[in-house]
């Protein structure tokens, strides 16, 4: 029998707000910051505190939400999710339950519908480093996972409540992907979104974007859904696309095999390349959800939606499409500047100061640019090299001023001195010889210097052009133009 994933996504945001969602502690570095330095009464849940929203967070939540093209409530209601956990002092998360900040969005995957369910807001808990009985810390930096591991015997467990209280905004779509790549497109592109509208630096590696997507199987053919089961802990987006084609196969394997998939969590084992039971839909939490008594409702006014509408700026998805019409950008080629904002604001700007046909500023920019800020470790956010000086530098080289190897030389010392290339090709003399006479005449040398090539040559071994072509260019220092020095050599040759 066949059959077909069916697949929906949770995504937990952290909004980069300066404080955090309802007291004025500041949202700090989850991975470098010394723990509960940025912790108060309020989000260290202190009994008689009062929470306040942090108006920033509903507008972040709205700048998304609108990308997404959701129905807004003008009322949502926060809610208390009541459970115990160390790393949650309060015994609830506020979140919003019934009446979410936000539902019915959607977003396209190539052709592909993906139907956006609700938007919502939430806090963040703590976090549990466990300790083993040697003092050898676990890996803190599992923020998904620390509330499903315990202290191994014999250790014990650090909280650090730097995050509790942090934004968050899930982000719940409908059960329409049907491909692991489809689920990897996805959380990309939502990264890139949240990175567009400044809400998140969209790193999963630090556990500030978490994608949990909840997978099943069903014949092909039929429309009931499967048992689902949830994979946490993906803190890579490698991880995530490999972990849900791992879930998909194990699945069916079993059924296949006459079994039947049980509803549980599991988590993601980097190092197996599997997954591995966390929890069972038996510990399943009965969270006792009731309005948040020291909250009011939440009220978005109309003049408030149009006020995020008109902010926003040009959507990832948008660029995208203007990318591929009007600069002729195959789909990697657009995606690969699209995704990351910087990249294509850059490629544009270069564009836009006369760097050339968009054919070489794309070369330029994705090839010669990029590996130099690969490894050099210096990104498009130093500001080191000006597009405006990448512009000028394609210019000379459009201009016949310096020929391609003298520009790559030149692009590195303009990325590792800050100096224009101008002043680079003058003080060094890099200036490309055009000259006829000046050619003609280190051809000539050439040719006398290495009679046996030339005899070679005319003896019928074609070949030896490319090795005399080499010699000229060595004695004019790489500076010759090498078109005209073809040209001289071939009419040279063929006397
Ligand atoms: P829960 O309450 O366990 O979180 P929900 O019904 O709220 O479950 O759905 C959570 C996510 O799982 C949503 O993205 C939804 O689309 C997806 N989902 C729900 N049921 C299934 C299923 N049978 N197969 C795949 N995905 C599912
Ligand atoms: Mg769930
Ligand atoms: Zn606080």
């Amino acid at each position: 029998m066949n059959y077909e994933p069916v697949i929906g996504l949770e995504v937990h945001i952290e909004m980069l707000t300066k404080s955090k969602m309802f007291c004025s502690c500041p949202v700090v570095d989850s991975v470098s910051a010394e723990p509960n330095s940025a912790v108060c009464p309020i989000c260290a849940g202190h009994p008689g505190t009062l929470p306040v929203l942090n108006e920033t967070v509903v507008d972040f939540a709205l700048r998304v939400a609108t990308a997404l093209g959701c129905r807004i409530n003008p009322v949502s209601i926060f809610a208390r999710k009541n459970y115990f956990y160390p790393d949650l002092p309060k015994g609830y998360q506020i979140s919003q339950y019934e009446e979410p900040l936000a539902v019915e969005g959607q977003i396209f995957i190539g052709e592909k519908l993906i139907r956006i369910r609700r938007v919502h807001l939430e806090e963040d808990t703590g976090k549990l480093t466990h300790v083993d009985g040697r003092g050898t810390a676990e890996s803190a930096e599992n923020p998904v996972e620390s509330q499903n591991r315990r202290a191994p015997t014999g250790g014990y467990s650090l909280v650090d409540l730097n995050r509790a209280g942090v934004p968050l905004l899930e982000i719940v779509t409908e059960p329409d992907f049907h491909s692991a790549e489809d689920v990897r497109a996805y959380a990309e592109l939502l990264r890139a979104l949240v990175r567009y509208l400044g809400v998140n630096s969209g790193d999963l590696e630090k556990g500030v974007m978490r994608v949990e997507p909840n997978i099943s199987v069903r014949p092909v053919g039929t429309e009931t859904l499967g048992t689902k089961v949830e994979i946490k802990n993906l803190n890579s987006f490698r991880a995530l696309e490999r972990g849900v084609a791992y879930e998909i196969s194990r699945q069916i394997q079993l059924i296949e095999a006459g079994g039947a998939v049980a509803q549980e969590t599991v988590g993601w084992d980097e190092a197996k390349q599997s997954t591995y039971s966390q929890r069972s839909k038996e510990d399943a939490h009965d969270y006792r959800y009731f309005p948040e008594p020291d909250l009011p409702p939440l009220v978005v006014s109309e003049s408030w939606m149009n006020r995020v509408r008109a902010s926003l700026p040009e959507l990832p998805w948008e660029r995208y499409k203007r990318f591929r019409a009007d600069y002729g950008l195959n789909h990697g080629e657009a995606w690969g500047l699209v995704s990351e904002k910087a990249a294509g604001e850059y490629f544009q700007s270069v564009l836009g100061a006369g760097g050339g046909a968009v054919r070489t500023v794309y070369a330029w920019v994705t090839g010669e640019l990029f590996s130099l800020m690969n490894t050099s470790g210096y990104g498009f956010e130093s500001g080191k090299l000006p597009p405006q000086e990448m512009a000028a530098l394609l210019k000379l080289l459009a201009d016949g001023k310096i020929n391609q190897n003298t520009a790559k030389n030149v692009l590195a010392e303009m990325f590792a001195s800050g100096a224009s290339a101008e002043s680079i090709v003058a003080a060094r003399g890099l200036a490309q010889v055009s000259d006829a006479g000046f050619i003609a005449q280190i051809v000539a040398e050439t040719l006398r210097e290495n009679p046996h090539e030339l005899e070679s040559y005319r003896a019928g071994k074609v070949t030896v052009a490319n090795f005399l072509f080499g010699q000229v260019m060595k004695k004019a220092a790489g500076k010759a133009n090498p078109q005209v020095v073809r040209a001289e050599l071939e009419r040279r040759l063929k006397e």
